[in-house]
């Protein structure tokens, strides 16, 4: 895990992943749930809730080449988004960067970090939240990757959300 941990290290980790997890069965939710859908009688649950730091690690669950950059977003196109499996759970819906979006499958390791989201009309409001990188792994051949012209067409991408 060493090249791992230290890549990691080096970037910056400010995210805001707090959801909530309850007590009673371990059930952890994001965003926070006031009550647990998956305690037999919800009552069970209330009151056991308390605040729990998602840690930002998953992996990709099913993604989509979006290629119309919505108003207001300063993103380049094409971009993908994403539904991430984290690794405590819920499913978490983000934009993955920093990477082709032809190199993006299925069971891709990624983590949250802090980005730009978007700036607000003329008043230059700008938003921050989480995104996806790739986590690289370890003992991936470097060359490994295939030459672009080598990738075979394909339909674009598999649907999602
Ligand atoms: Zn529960």
């Amino acid at each position: 895990m060493g090249t791992v941990a230290r890549f990691w290290r080096e970037t910056p980790r400010r995210y805001n992943l707090g959801g909530n997890r309850c007590a009673h069965c371990g059930s952890v939710y994001f965003p926070p749930r006031s009550v647990c859908p998956t305690c037999e009688t919800h009552r069970r649950s209330l009151g056991h809730l308390e605040p729990f730091q998602l840690s930002g690690d998953g992996t990709i669950f099913s993604y989509t080449v979006v290629h119309d950059a919505a108003e207001g977003f300063e993103m380049q196109v094409p971009y993908v988004l994403a539904l991430v499996k984290t690794v405590e759970g819920p499913l978490l819906t983000g934009q993955v960067v920093d990477v082709d979006p032809r190199e993006v499958r299925i069971g891709m390791k990624v983590r949250a970090v802090f980005r730009k989201l978007r700036a607000e009309g003329a008043a230059g409001v700008i938003h921050y939240g989480y995104k996806f990188a790739r986590v690289p792994e370890e003992g991936r051949p470097a060359a490994g990757a295939p030459a672009r012209a080598a990738v075979p067409s394909r339909p674009d991408a598999p649907a999602v959300v």
